[in-house]
């Protein structure tokens, strides 16, 4: 059997996805070993043509070119991943979706007549049919690292898509919100970050996204109590997924 190619591509986004890749570090070196990384301009200048095995895109759509970038990925591409917060929901960048970007370029740049934009920063997903999508801002390793041996073993990753709670049950750590009556998003975030924030005592403020069937209605009168205003519950939920639907389901 040929060595399996592994593809990472970037659209619009800050890197951070792509370098928790380049931190898997050991794990890069003897993934090295069984796979040929074809595509991989933040590790190499050296690039191998499709078709790839499996490839990784991180960055949401925000231009006509993204948007033709990523038919001819997806094209070239056996299993697309989608990875992080702006390649699966838009990312801090989907904010503007509730503005005018035509006023932001007036005001931002000198020329915005040489801005070719589109209105809206999406998801992968809303241009391409995607094989997973790996949640985060950014990505976590181990998450990441269950997702390439999976699809290179030619199996579906098994990754949970239970909440933030789950994960500081397991780890033993006192809640943060019934406790110390912190704001957290917890009960209503994907799982995955390995209860990072509330370990160091703070509330989850949801940089994975919703998690499957959340229920926010429940969670916004404890958020409340606990001394958010109107407003600060509104930005809270606008933050990294700001254009996910999932939270108000
Ligand atoms: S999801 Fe977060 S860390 Fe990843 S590229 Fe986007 S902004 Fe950066
Ligand atoms: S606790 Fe919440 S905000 Fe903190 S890293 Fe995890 S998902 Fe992100």
């Amino acid at each position: 059997m040929d060595t399996p190619t592994l593809a990472v591509f970037k659209l619009a986004s800050c890197d951070g996805c792509q370098l928790t890749v380049l931190d898997c570090e050991d794990e890069l070196l003897a993934l090295a070993g069984r796979v040929r990384i074809a595509h991989f301009l933040e590790a190499s200048s050296a690039v191998r043509p499709g078709p790839y095995d499996v490839t990784l895109v991180e960055g949401s759509i925000t231009t006509p070119a993204d948007a033709e970038r990523i038919r001819q990925i997806r094209a070239e591409s056996k299993v697309l991943v989608a990875i992080g917060a702006c390649a699966t929901a838009g990312g801090i960048q989907a904010l503007r979706n509730f503005g005018d970007v035509a006023e932001f370029a007036s005001v931002v740049y000198a020329r915005p007549d040489y801005i070719d934009t589109l209105a809206t920063s999406t998801a992968i997903a809303d241009h391409v049919p995607v094989d997973f999508e790996l949640r985060g801002c950014p990505i976590d390793r181990r998450q990441l690292l269950e997702v390439l041996t999976a699809f290179l073993a030619g199996r579906k990753p098994d990754l949970p898509d239970t909440s933030v709670c789950t994960e500081c049950k397991r780890r033993g750590l006192t809640c943060v919100l019934v406790a110390d009556g912190t704001p957290c998003l917890g009960p209503v975030t994907h799982a995955g970050c390995g209860a990072l924030c509330p370990a160091y005592r703070r509330g989850c403020f949801g940089c994975f996204g919703p998690m499957a069937s959340p229920n926010v209605a429940a969670l916004v009168p404890r958020l409340r109590a606990a001394g958010m205003s109107e407003d600060e519950v509104g930005r809270v939920f606008r933050t990294f997924n700001a254009a996910s639907g999932g939270w108000s389901s």
